[in-house]
């Protein structure tokens, strides 16, 4: 590829005019967000012009292309990476520094999209970067919410919600395609049509929605590959708009109308917390499917007409989770309804171009919709799915009679529900859990139905990270330090950083890094005290717990850890620390108040500790509100040690732990997800790990034999002690008690077994920070994690995607 500038005027130029065209002003008259805005819409011009030479180039017959379908992409700030992607970055920085600009603090006026909630989101925008870096034709289908999850801010301990109008100031990245659009039907009824012995249905008096779509360049790492995030936004359809009511002057009923429709792409649903089940959730997920199908169908029959039966060979539907579990019978529907392709037929198409990722373990996490909610606005979809069904039951009774057991656990339709994993498994001819560990749960508890009967359905993808984004982009310094001894080929090739194995007892190179660490916890403490008025000294232990607040994730541990090492200092028991600062971001789910309370418990822990004279020299704790992509890539570089805690079995991989190991931090953590394979790549002592393992939490579980009231009381003094100061006002200074975290532990029996982990845990801390005064051997270890952290990068995931699921050679 040609540079994208072949020099700092030419740069200085066609910024200068793209500024002066959108805002009709000089540029040096321009705010610095005007600034950010231009030079962001000029990036995204130049990809979209690129994206063009490049499909001119492109030979539909060639090639197969992916669709990653997934409610969620939290791709974060691009200017950035795009500046790193296209090689362009110095001589953008000179060009912005010739104009009296900081490139660096125009980057860091860029708002993060609101289209994600976490891990989830997170690994299909790093699958993006990926795709695109490895040559993959992989196009992101979700949608485009105008409200992110929300922004969470810190009042009084508490989180309060506020809107995330990210759209505010316009997303300079997308471009709408208005003449892409496609109507979505929903409701009405269904009519059988008959002619020549062949027959086919139709969806009469529907409403229908049109889907538009906005599509966001994806570029790739050199520039070769650009592809494409289509999202999806739900406008009234001009057929439906409620012409009666506009016409007799009733704007308020017209426009009520209006607001109903745009309700689909309004909001992000929080993944956690139950919310699924809602009737609009259901609309957004078969609206993006609907639109998403179409539109594939729409440019397969542009380049190959009508043969279908080819379309596999052409075309990948990838399923992020159950959320667009609909592909396949939507592909199925527009296939026999509208291109005469026989129903068995096109079940096979449709079997053979979706593929589905599984992202949780938990039973009450799968998701369902009632049969008649679900009849009433898809009729079609409907059909397909019950008449499928009626196949699969006669299927088992075939295969294996009188298996109602098998049945009752992969039967789509039952009790009344449909039940989503059913649906992506039936409708698919590959499912991937996402770490080793989480894959063979899946085989052996939460999917064994469906192992039963296509084991070779099955296979692991371990996830994985842009290294781009998270080491390159998000720790300057220290990729400027690997690039210096190892070149740069590890922006490429991320196991290229094995070669820093070379360099883990190279004192100059440690020298280095611990320079570099303290850089980015200078960098952190400077965001920290603006955000939440904490000061951290950079000289302390970073010991970080950032993720989604989730009773699983253990956020309580943490706390309950800090609250021990508290009152052991306070009793001077002769305890002796390193000193740490403990730094928590995330956030719970408007409606999870457990997660909420936990939150709220942290300011409180964060109030007493970092006000108490006697200890403040030696612990603090920061909660940093807001998390999100923009504010990790400031956390992960600064980080120490990692918490990685939840209880061994739930966590389905994680992926800071990752980010984390990659930029040099210690793992503290569980045998649970990922963790597993960390420990196997940088062997066991290389990380600290502690607590039962998933195998004794079975055991535990089913022995029946565990009791919280038993911890508690064996030991009064220390967790006793702990457990109490939740309601006996010691840490009700900021906002009150703490009942509720209480109550949680003793009526559910400590579920998420706190209590039973606390011991090993706080042993596990102590021996890890010990270490920390040996800063040869201490950094050390952060070198060799970073070394062992290639497996890693997404583009080993992906490409494992591309040869065994999607199966294209590249
Ligand atoms: C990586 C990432 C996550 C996922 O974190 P886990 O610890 O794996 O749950 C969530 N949110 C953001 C912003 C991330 O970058």
């Amino acid at each position: 590829m040609s540079p994208l500038f072949s020099s700092t005027e030419e740069c200085i130029n066609e910024f200068t005019t793209m500024a002066e065209s959108l805002y009709a002003r000089k540029i040096s008259h321009l705010t610095h967000q005007e600034c950010f805005y231009a030079l962001a819409s000029l990036i995204a011009q130049k990809a979209k012009t690129q994206q063009a030479a490049i499909l001119a180039h492109h030979d539909a017959h060639k090639v197969k292309d992916v669709y990653y379908f997934s409610l969620e992409f939290l791709i974060g700030p691009l200017l950035d990476n795009y500046l790193l992607n296209f090689g362009c970055r110095d001589v953008v920085k000179e060009s912005c520094e010739k104009l009296g600009l900081n490139l660096d603090e125009l980057v860091s006026l860029e708002v993060d999209p609101g289209l994600g909630n976490g891990g989830l989101g997170r690994l299909a925008a790093c699958f993006l970067d990926s795709a695109a870096a490895c040559g993959i034709r992989m196009h992101g289908m979700g949608m485009r919410y105008h409200y992110g999850l929300f922004r969470q801010v810190i009042e009084g301990g508490r989180q309060v919600e506020h809107m995330d109008n990210w759209l505010e100031r316009g997303f300079p990245w997308e471009r709408k395609r208005t003449s892409d659009a496609v109507l979505v039907p929903f409701g009405g009824h269904v009519e059988r049509h008959d002619k020549d012995g062949r027959f086919w249905f139709t969806q009469e008096d529907a409403a229908y929605v049109k889907a538009v779509p906005y599509d966001v360049p994806i570029v790739g790492f050199g520039g070769e590959t650009i592809n494409n995030l289509r999202l999806w936004s739900a406008q009234p359809a001009e057929q439906n708009f409620n012409l009666a009511a506009f016409n007799a002057g009733n704007y308020a009923e017209a426009m009520r109308f209006r607001d109903d429709v745009e309700a689909i792409s309004q909001i992000l649903y929080p993944n956690d917390s139950g919310e699924h089940g809602r009737l609009l959730r259901l609309k957004q997920e078969y609206l993006f499917v609907c639109a998403g199908i179409h539109s594939i169908l729409d440019t397969f029959e542009k380049e190959h007409g009508s043969a279908w039966d080819s379309l596999p060979q052409y075309v990948a539907i990838h399923t992020n989770d159950t959320h667009p579990a609909l592909c396949g019978p939507e592909l199925m529907r527009i296939l026999v309804d509208e291109k005469d392709v026989e129903f068995s037929d096109a079940f096979e198409i449709a079997r053979a171009c979706v593929s589905y990722t599984n992202h949780t373990v938990m039973p009450e996490a799968l998701e369902c919709w009632p049969i008649s909610v679900f009849r009433q606005l898809l009729p079609r979809t409907y059909m397909i799915i019950d008449e499928m069904d009626k196949r699969f039951h006669e299927l088992i009774n075939e295969k294996c009679a009188n298996r109602q057991d098998l049945l009752a656990k992969t039967a789509m339709l039952w009790d009344d529900k449909v039940r989503m994993a059913c649906v992506s498994m039936v409708f698919s001819h590959s499912v991937n859990g996402v770490s080793e560990l989480h894959t063979k749960i899946l085989e052996r508890e939460t999917l064994n139905g469906f192992y039963e009967l296509w084991p070779e359905k099955f296979t692991n993808k371990t996830n994985g990270i842009s290294h781009r984004r998270f080491l390159a982009n998000a720790n300057p310094s220290y990729a400027a330090l690997i690039s210096n001894a190892i070149g740069t080929g590890w922006l490429q090739d991320a196991r290229e950083l094995a070669k820093l194995s070379a360099f883990e007892h190279d004192a100059a190179f440690l020298e280095g890094f611990a320079q570099s660490k303290r850089i980015n916890k200078a960098r952190l403490s400077t965001y920290i005290e603006h955000a939440c008025g904490v000061k951290l000294d950079p000289s302390m232990i970073f010991d970080v717990h950032v993720k989604r607040f989730h009773a699983y994730k253990r956020q309580l541990l943490s706390v309950f850890k800090i609250l021990d090492i508290y009152a052991r200092l306070k009793h001077h028991t002769g305890l002796h620390i390193e000193p740490t600062a403990f730094i928590f971001s995330g956030k719970a789910a408007q409606s999870y108040t457990y997660a909420k309370e936990v939150i709220r418990l942290i300011n409180s822990v964060a109030d007493v500790v970092n006000n108490d004279p006697e200890v403040s020299d030696l612990i603090k704790v920061a909660f940093v509100p807001n998390f999100a992509v923009s504010n990790a890539q400031y956390i992960y570089p600064a980080c120490d040690i990692s918490e990685q805690i939840s209880w061994a079995g739930s966590e389905a991989s994680g992926t800071s732990n990752m980010k984390l190991m990659m930029n040099g931090a210690h793992t503290l953590g569980t045998r649970d997800g990922a963790n597993i394979e960390i420990a196997q790549l940088v062997g066991e002592d290389a990380i600290q790990l502690f607590g039962l393992n998933a195998k004794e939490v079975e055991d535990l579980r089913a022995s029946g034999s565990y009791w919280a009231w038993d911890r508690y009381n064996r030991d009064r003094l220390r967790l006793g002690r702990i457990v109490d100061s939740l309601t006996d006002g010691s840490l009700a200074h900021l906002s009150g008690n703490f009942e509720s975290i209480k109550d949680e532990l003793f009526t559910n029996n400590d579920h998420d077994l706190v209590l039973a982990d606390f011991y090993s845990y706080v042993e596990a801390w102590k021996n890890l920070t010990e270490h920390y005064t040996d800063a040869h051997a201490w950094n050390s270890e952060a070198v060799h994690n970073t070394a062992q952290s290639g497996y890693f990068s997404s583009d080993r995931t992906i490409r494992e995607y591309a040869r065994d699921i999607w199966h294209i050679g590249s």
